[in-house]
């Protein structure tokens, strides 16, 4: 590359999350090399929706040097340390998909093997016995990860809820004082180079034209830019996971913040409980193939923890993936370049990824097609392991009480998640792949928290003597309560580190 043909301008189309993320990210990268300009609507208006993370986010604050304890109090943020699932496996059991890793004591051997091992001979424990970050969340206790990798505690990862629309503003603030500019205004046409279909430049209802030698479409669930301008395309995921709707309402606090989500299983999808400092978040993800949106918004309303603070909101949305979330000079994230949905979190993390893969491709003018498919390759790849894992979730369900759960339980599945359940199934192993997002753990987590018992374990471990073995497990429990017990309760914690807002206290 010569440096004649190095980027200097960039539009990022969007001030929704992903806007603004991508704003900050991209000036801590680039520095003041290149212009970038953000261009949003306030008459569109964001989705203001999207409050619960993975621990990945830390590091996507890292990146851009966002500060913690200001950043929550000005999001009124509570710390997550996993996701409880309620009557998902079936009616009236409960499990928790906690982060970080189940087992304490790496000697002791390969921690799962060994635990369906002792269930064969009898344990009853749950998995989530043996993870510190699940009993610290089912106790209301946080901490921070310890710094040396040596000490457990260095696995007490958590993530964060927050609010959303908070989140926007708080990212701004901080874009903007970079020196990224905002500008107000609706994109009603864009202008292509007729040769070669690169985009040229927005056109705002005012008139006004911009240029830039970059696109980033962070327009939302239309993808303006990726789908009406350059017609990426959009492959859908509805036949395996149907959810085409969500109804959200925020609901008064009551009592402590748990620090984990909670999502309990509806009659045709399932409830998202999402506590903050100022309130609760509450929404009902469900298909109108099953029900229909006077019934959800009646089940969410129903089932709220307090009153509720606002008319409750529909958002519609089709679940699957832009086949191309780059094309040209236009590069897609967040919503304009796909949803899974909402169930493990994992949007936000996706843009965030979305950006760290863009910057390790970052083009120059030529807009070498190359790097363009190797990047829409990872982003794809990416994209289907995070859609098999969520797949997971409902087809391992035992219910069939609905037609919902009796469709998701019964339905043919990617071959790619097919082969994983079927060789945990019989032998308890767990694949993994590279660059996965979801640790071994995490399958562990729900394939046995969804009700899996696997017919055999690695034979292997019974060189182990069955009574060391079981000690050790027992040693294990203790030592994480005793991890456990001194940590401080989530409220305390952040009033301690001047992470709550004491206007809301
Ligand atoms: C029901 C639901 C629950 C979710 N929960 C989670 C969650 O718990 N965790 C998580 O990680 N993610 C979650 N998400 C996803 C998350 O909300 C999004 O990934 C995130 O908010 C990013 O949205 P966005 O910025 O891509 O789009 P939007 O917020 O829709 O922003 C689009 C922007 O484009 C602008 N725009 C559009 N058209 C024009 C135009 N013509 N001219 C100018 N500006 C324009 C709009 O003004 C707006 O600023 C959820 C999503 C849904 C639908």
């Amino acid at each position: 590359m010569t440096a004649d043909r190095a980027i200097r301008s960039i539009i990022i189309l969007g001030g929704g999350t992903a806007g603004w993320m991508a704003a900050a990210a991209l000036r801590t990268a680039l520095g003041r090399t290149c212009d970038i300009q953000l261009v949003e609507s306030a008459e569109i208006g964001i989705v203001g929706v999207g409050e619960a993370t993975i621990p990945a986010i830390r590091q996507f604050n890292a990146m851009i040097g966002l500060k913690e304890a200001a950043f929550m109090r000005n999001t009124k943020a509570s710390l997550k340390l996993g996701i409880e699932f309620v009557d998902w496996g079936d009616k009236g059991r409960r499990y928790l998909h906690p982060f970080g890793v189940f087992g304490l004591d790496a000697e002791l051997g390969d921690f799962h093997q060994l635990y369906l091992k002792l269930r064969k001979q009898g344990l009853t424990e749950d998995l989530e016995t043996y993870s510190l970050c699940a009993q610290a969340a089912r106790r209301g206790r946080v901490g921070t990860a310890a710094a040396d990798p040596a000490s457990p505690l260095s696995r007490l990862f958590s993530a964060y809820h927050f609010d959303a629309v908070l989140y926007g503003r708080h990212l701004r603030r901080f874009c903007e004082q970079m020196g990224v500019l905002r500008i107000e205004g609706q994109v009603v046409d864009v202008v292509r180079a007729p040769e070669g279909g690169l985009v040229e430049s927005l056109t705002l209802k005012d008139g006004r034209s911009l240029a830039a030698d970059l696109f980033i479409d962070c327009s939302g669930f239309r993808g303006l830019l990726i789908e009406e301008t350059m017609q990426a395309g959009y492959e859908t995921w509805d036949h395996w996971l149907p959810v085409d709707r969500a109804v959200a309402v925020p609901c008064e606090k009551v009592g402590p913040m748990t620090p984990y989500t909670t999502s309990t299983a509806r009659e045709a999808g399932w409830q998202w409980r999402i506590p903050l400092q100022h309130r609760t978040g509450n929404g009902y993800v469900f298909s109108t193939r099953f029900t229909d949106e006077d019934t959800a918004t009646a089940t969410l309303m129903a089932n709220l923890d307090g009153a509720a603070l606002a008319e409750p909101r529909l958002l519609r949305f089709v679940t699957g993936r832009r086949r191309a979330a780059w094309k040209g000079n236009v590069v897609a994230l967040g919503l304009a370049s796909g949803f899974i949905e909402p169930l493990e979190s994992t949007s936000i993390h996706m843009v965030h990824s979305g950006l760290v893969k863009l910057l390790q491709h970052f083009p120059d003018r030529d807009f070498s097609p190359v790097n363009i498919a190797t990047y829409n390759g990872r982003v794809r790849e990416e994209a289907e392991r995070i859609r098999d894992f969520i797949i997971l979730h409902y087809h391992l369900t035992q219910r069939r009480d609905t037609p919902f759960w009796d469709y998701v339980a019964t339905m043919p599945i990617p071959d790619s998640l097919a082969e994983r359940v079927e060789i945990f199934r019989d032998r308890g192993m767990l694949l993994t792949r590279p660059d996965e997002l979801f640790s071994p753990s995490s399958w562990l987590a729900v394939m046995m928290g969804q009700g899996i018992e696997p017919r055999h374990y690695n034979p292997l471990v019974d060189r182990q003597a069955s009574a060391q073995v079981e000690a050790g497990f027992k040693a294990m429990q203790a030592r994480i309560s005793s991890l456990v017990d001194p940590l401080p309760e989530h409220e305390a914690f952040l009033a301690d580190n001047r992470m709550l807002d004491l206007e809301e206290a």
